[in-house]
Parts: structure tokens; C-alpha cells; sequence
């Protein structure tokens, strides 16, 4: 199962980290929640595959460091996500499907 596409509505934000969204469970290291908003990465879900980051065309991922998470120790973080253009290619490729991409 991937992320949960209606996370916007049905999570809260908790924090905000870069100045990208956190929406809960946010309990560091162990759960992370879902970071950012036009662009969503489940960072409970994310595998650190990068995948994402080489598909982007406008530069939208960046690595952030999450030691002591027991999916991957770092992620995939929508750093830009003011950037995207909505192409898809991150949701299309993404091995355990943790991104969603919604226009505002
Ligand atoms: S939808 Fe396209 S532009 Fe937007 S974050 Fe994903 S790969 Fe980048």
C-alpha cells in the first residue's frame, strides 16, 4: 500500500521542517510522517531508492538525513516543490509508491 492520497485532509500538520509541511504520525527517528504538501513523499514509506530525484526535471528532491528510521536513513525531501510541473514521472517510478503530487 502506498501513500494515502487524501493525507491533506485526514492528517495534521505537525511541524515544518525547511519550510516544508509535516503531516503526522511525526515521532522522530522512528515515523516521520508525510513532507510536503503540492508534492507529498511518505517518509515511512520512502526507501531512499532516489529514483524520484533522478526523474525530476526541475530539481524538486533533495537527500535529507534520517538516521535510525527503519525503512531507509535518508529521503527523498520535496525541497522545491513550488517547482513542479506535474509531469508524474516521480509517482510513476517510485518503487513503493510514497509520492503523491497534487496542484494547489
Ligand atoms: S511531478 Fe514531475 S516535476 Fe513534480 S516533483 Fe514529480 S517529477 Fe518533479
Amino acid at each position: 500500500m502506498g501513500i494515502d492520497p487524501n493525507y491533506r485532509t485526514t492528517r495534521k500538520v505537525v511541524t515544518e521542517i525547511q519550510g516544508i509541511k509535516v503531516y503526522d504520525p511525526y515521532e522522530p527517528p522512528k515515523k516521520l510522517g508525510i513532507w510536503g504538501t503540492i508534492v507529498g513523499v511518505d517518509f515511512d514509506l520512502c526507501i531512499a531508492d532516489g529514483s524520484c530525484i533522478t526523474a525530476c526535471p526541475v530539481n524538486v528532491f533533495q537527500w535529507y538525513d534520517t538516521p535510525g528510521h527503519p525503512a531507509s536513513e535518508k529521503k527523498a525531501m520535496p525541497i522545491n516543490e513550488q517547482a513542479c510541473i506535474f509531469c508524474m514521472a516521480c509517482v510513476n517510478v517510485c518503487p513503493v509508491a510514497a509520492i503523491d503530487v497534487k496542484p494547489p
